[in-house]
């Protein structure tokens, strides 16, 4: 099936009789007969349902649909992003152990990687993400793990070069996991270039409406674990609490999900709702139809700010002239995504003056739904960091983050006209 296919049919197959929409499995907990088969279910030896912690079928319903549109061998949802980001991490990396994550991520999760996985002994170094693969080689220790990065970074929206962090990671034997939330499945398929282990926040386009908060985690099945068994004894050795089950021998492609599921999903507890997933999996359904117009929408967009004499700058891959577009062009070939950055002339001042008078476009701490919306991190979702740590995040004081909605294009230009007016 093509991705347009996956987005509107994937996931869910229903049988003579059963509902045609993914149906809401609003229950906690599922019937069996004998206590013998509810005892396999907690041995891993029976697959089922039996608490809505651990799974429900409206979830991975919408999980799969997810997985197949990546191209992944398993997925699971979580309750949020940034749940999904450090599930990703922390089911292969515990106290005492280093990973590198690109320096222009999203400003909750270098917080998350900096600042609270630090407290629990995960160590991360951050990195320039357009260093060469012999420059990024110098950050390896032999405790690290993983390398993290997102497809388009965000709010600088530059694009990673996929395929050098995976030939990096993979030189160093260890995973590459990519954030694809701003690009999506159907602008990108981070599995096609080398990436390992796919997350999203799927609160931005895959919900699409400003409905949902929640995430998702892909594992494409091809990291060899046991190749490197040494590194990742939680999946190649027997796991005590589960009756020494090997997640590798025992599971296969499914070995990473699963045993995110049953630990730590059994253990900290960060599934999403069911009914969430339900909204989720409407939003799915159009994301082709939404991406193509928020990308169409932006780069009309991109091109008048190009053009306006107050815009000092402006980042938009899919611009000819942005330093990105040839990444865009290789990973992105149909579109990057709504989001832009752009800076006005004349600092701070002006910038909040220009926001203060938009009226269609409005000022949320939010991304890539249907209505545009923008957002200045320096005083929003950045301004926990110091002028370094923006400066090292790629984040320019004068930053100012736009989404672009699938409302009429003539409608956000003529705003965001106006507003330039007032200044
Ligand atoms: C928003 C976002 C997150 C965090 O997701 P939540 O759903 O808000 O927890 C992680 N990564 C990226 C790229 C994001 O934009």
């Amino acid at each position: 099936m093509k991705i347009e296919t996956k987005c509107v049919q994937g996931g869910w197959t229903p049988h003579k009789g059963e509902p045609r929409q993914v149906p809401v499995y609003q229950s906690t907990t599922f019937k069996y007969d004998t206590s013998d088969e509810m005892g396999k279910l907690f041995d891993l030896e029976a697959e089922g349902y039996f608490y809505t912690r651990l799974q429900n079928p409206t979830n991975d319903a919408v999980a799969e649909k997810i997985c197949q549109m990546e191209g992944g061998a398993a997925a699971m949802l979580t309750s949020s992003g940034q749940a999904a980001n450090f599930f990703a991490i922390f089911n292969i990396c515990e106290a005492g152990d280093h990973f590198i994550a690109s320096s222009s991520i999203y400003g909750g999760t270098y917080n998350l990687f900096g600042v609270t996985m630090k407290k629990m002994g995960i160590e991360c170094t951050f990195v320039d993400q357009t260093l060469s693969k012999e420059e990024l080689s110098k950050y390896f220790k032999p405790n690290t793990k993983l390398v993290f990065g997102e497809t388009i970074t965000n709010p600088t929206v530059s694009v990673l070069d996929i395929e050098k962090f995976a030939d990096l990671a993979h030189s160093h034997g260890v995973p590459l996991i990519v954030d694809n939330t701003f690009a999506t499945p159907v602008n990108c398929q981070p599995f096609k270039f080398g990436a390992d282990i796919v997350t999203h926040s799927t609160t931005k386009y895959m919900d699409g409406h400003a409905v949902g908060v929640g995430g998702c985690i892909v594992d494409s099945g091809n990291f060899d674990w046991m190749k490197y068994a040494d590194k990742y004894p939680g999946l190649t050795t027997p796991d005590e609490s589960y009756h020494g089950i090997t997640y590798a021998e025992r599971f296969g492609k499914g070995a990473y999900i699963t045993k995110a599921t049953a630990q730590l999903m059994r253990d900290l507890g960060s599934i999403q709702s069911p009914q969430n997933a339900f909204y989720l999996n409407i939003g799915l359904e159009s994301l082709h139809l939404r991406m193509k117009k928020h990308c169409e929408n932006a780069l009309a967009v991109a091109k008048y700010l190009k053009e306006n004499e107050k815009v000092a700058w402006v980042n938009y891959s899919d611009l000819e002239d942005d330093k990105d577009n040839k990444l865009c062009k290789k990973y992105l070939p149909n579109g990057s995504c709504g989001v832009l950055a752009f800076g006005i002339k004349g600092g701070r001042e002006k910038s909040i003056k220009f926001m203060d008078s938009l009226k269609l476009a409005t000022i949320v701490t939010h991304v890539a739904d249907a209505k545009t919306c923008l957002l200045h991190p320096a005083s929003h979702t950045h301004r926990q960091m110091t002028e370094e740590q923006l400066l090292e995040a790629g984040v320019a004081p004068d930053l100012i983050r736009l989404s672009v909605g699938i409302e009429d294009v003539n409608d956000i230009i003529a705003d965001l006209q106006q507003a330039f007016d007032k200044i």
